[in-house]
């Protein structure tokens, strides 16, 4: 059983491009998305044409729910705001269609998963799992094997063991001994873990790795720049903050 998440894509069609071309080249065909399709970069439409061609099941972002009107540009800082309002009037409406499609949580069967972009436990508050303490409470939060989150862009691996103990890894954990799988699958579109390359997670049989991807950095900042995105969404890219 081999299939990988990508979460965090947030409208850069060069990493989310040369995400998808990792997968495949490895013969992976399921994929699944956790949110965040758009928000921050300058294609969000050729972004979601690709998500609903590849990508199985996807669940909804924070800034996906903003660009739809679910939740108030308010909650987010001042250049997520601009980057909300410059997608709003860049938006299709299928595109706005597909956005309003996603469902907040989703699980999968097959793969003893459950998917969610922020937290288990309230999916809708959109909280950050940062502590330990954030982990022991939504290690509760789900009944399947692994769960996948997104949102931080911070990438991890969270293994909980019988006796309750929690053990984190940075690049990859093979599935055996413990009883549950707590997976940030970084993000495709803005790293914010000091790796600039693009982020997600492929699990391969017993083995969960964190993959990270180079793409044109470079090609991403000249097209914001002509969309006129703020400044600090530019430069942050070639630092992944
Ligand atoms: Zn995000």
């Amino acid at each position: 059983m081999s299939y990988a998440v990508i979460s965090d894509v947030h409208s850069n069609l060069d990493a989310l491009k040369a995400v998808l071309r990792d997968i495949h080249t490895k013969g992976v065909k399921k994929i699944f998305f956790l949110g965040d399709a758009v928000g921050y970069g300058p294609d969000p439409g050729e972004c979601i044409d690709l998500l609903r061609g590849n990508c199985l099941n996807a669940v909804a972002g924070n800034h996906d729910w903003a660009v739809t009107d679910y939740i108030s540009i308010e909650y987010f800082n001042e250049n997520a705001k601009k980057a909300i309002v410059w997608t709003k009037a860049h938006m299709t409406a299928e595109g706005l269609e597909y956005l309003k499609s996603m469902p907040l949580t989703a699980s999968s069967k097959e793969e003893d998963a459950f998917f969610v972009h922020a937290s288990p436990e309230t999916p809708d508050a959109w909280n950050y799992l940062f502590t330990l303490n954030d982990l022991e409470i939504n290690f509760r939060c789900f009944e399947e094997k692994i769960c996948f989150v997104g949102h931080s862009h911070a990438p991890f691996i969270a293994e909980r063991f019988p006796s309750r103990e929690i053990e984190l890894h940075k690049e990859s954990a093979k599935i055996g001994s413990a009883e549950k799988y707590l997976v940030n699958a970084g993000s495709v579109g803005q790293p914010r873990d000091g790796d600039p390359r693009a982020c997600y997670t492929l699990i391969d049989n017993d083995r969960i790795g964190l993959i990270r991807v180079e793409y044109d950095v470079s090609s991403t900042q000249e097209k914001m720049r002509g969309a006129g995105l703020p400044v600090q969404l530019i430069e942050r890219l070639s630092k992944g903050t």
